[in-house]
């Protein structure tokens, strides 16, 4: 079946013939006795309507298992107690922010380390691995700066020194990227991004092929009680039904911001993995089928760039992305924020940088938007060449 299809399909044995998923939002289940549980017993350990939406999400990344989270660090929490005491992870080091800090100031309380290296540079990950790696954990493409990791060449990497590898798809969605395909252990998504696509849930999940780390990560998501609600995954399984569409569009709509972008004055530098001027452009459409709707941009200058973002119209100033609504924010003071003070040297992006989400809108009046809150900056610009 075809993402679109898969999006849309009904898979349910409802015995209504109910073509919506209902939603089962109890959170205890009536039993034949008290030594005889039914499949399911208690909302935190499982739900019907939540299961409906993890059979969904393996199917849509071709894996068999799927956990579905409260958040998208709810998830990657989950992810890191797979590790213990003296593990190590090697992480990227262009990092969602609250990744991040997740990592810097949660997890040394469990005696984990983490190092963080340029995971696009095949060589310094092997070289950064050792005895004590458990985990390797990438973003591609990596937020907000766009860097492309090589799934495949990291997954053999990872494997042949014995560990994991999770990769963070919430930029690119399950239509257009499956990094199970390319060899890793354990897919993480951010579900408030792509998969709702509304911004009206905030969700994650965690999908594996291998049957002893999902029951790991059922157990434990059964033990910490951090599964997602009723309510919300139902919203998902809502949200999901047009994520090809929306997908398709916002793709489309951000090529042509990318493009629009990359040849205006007032723009330094453009990060898109659609556009084929970008670094990681081959490698990125060897392994996954669209740039996404995710894109950020220079000015030179921190201040300049706040003016452009503030004269926007139609992009809200807000964090998260991929929403059917363009979004716009500056990472350094906003998601990228929580990075930690000692780490922002080699971790925070920069300061001018501006990141777009591109929405479904006409994508004339997205280019109108954008081309008059860069015309206030453009007099300033020139006037100073
Ligand atoms: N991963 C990425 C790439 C993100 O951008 C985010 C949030 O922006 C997260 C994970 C965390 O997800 P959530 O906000 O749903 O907890």
């Amino acid at each position: 079946m075809k993402k679109a299809t898969e999006c849309v399909y009904l898979d349910s044995n409802d015995p209504y013939g109910a073509v919506s998923p209902p939603i089962y939002q109890t959170s205890t289940f009536r039993q034949t006795s008290a030594d005889e549980f039914g499949e399911y017993d208690y909302s935190r350990s499982g739900n019907p309507t939540r299961t409906e939406l993890e059979k969904k999400l393996a199917r849509l990344e071709g894996a068999s298992h799927a956990a579905a989270f409260a958040s998208g660090m709810a998830a990657i929490t989950t992810l890191t107690r797979l590790l213990s005491s003296g593990d190590e992870i090697v992480a990227g080091n262009d990092l969602y922010g609250g990744t991040v800090r997740l990592l810097e100031k949660v997890l040394p309380r469990s005696g984990i380390t983490v190092k963080y290296v340029d995971t696009t540079d095949r060589e310094r990950v092997s070289q950064a691995i050792s005895e004590r790696t458990r985990l390797v954990f990438i973003e591609t493409p990596s937020n907000p700066l766009m860097r492309i990791t090589d799934i495949r060449a990291v997954a053999d990497i990872a494997h042949s020194d014995g560990a994991l590898l999770a990769v963070d798809s919430s930029v690119m969605s399950p239509v257009l990227q499956n990094p199970i395909g390319l060899g890793a252990d354990i897919v993480v998504h951010s579900a408030t991004k792509f998969l709702c696509g509304h911004s009206d849930v905030t969700g994650g999940a965690l999908i594996t092929n291998d049957p002893e780390i999902h029951r790991e990560i059922a157990y434990l998501q059964n033990a910490e009680g951090n599964a997602l609600a009723p309510f919300d995954s139902w919203l998902l399984l809502r949200g999901i039904k047009t994520l090809g569409l929306r997908v398709e569009r916002q793709n489309s709509n951000a090529l042509e911001a990318a493009t629009f972008l990359a040849a205006n004055p007032a723009v330094k530098q453009v990060y898109y993995p659609g556009l084929a001027t970008h670094p990681g452009h081959d490698l990125h459409f060897r392994q996954a089928n669209g740039g996404g709707c995710v894109l950020s941009f220079t000015t030179g200058d921190a201040e300049t760039s706040k003016r452009v973002v503030e004269s926007l119209g139609l992009f809200s100033i807000a964090v998260s992305f991929a929403s059917v609504n363009s979004s716009v924010s500056m990472p350094c003071s906003m998601s990228h924020a929580s990075i930690p003070a000692e780490r922002r040297a080699e971790l925070a992006p920069p300061s001018d940088l501006v990141r777009l989400s591109v929405g479904i809108e006409d994508i004339g009046d997205i280019i109108d938007d954008l081309s008059q809150a860069l015309a206030t900056v453009t007099p300033a610009i020139a006037a100073a060449a």
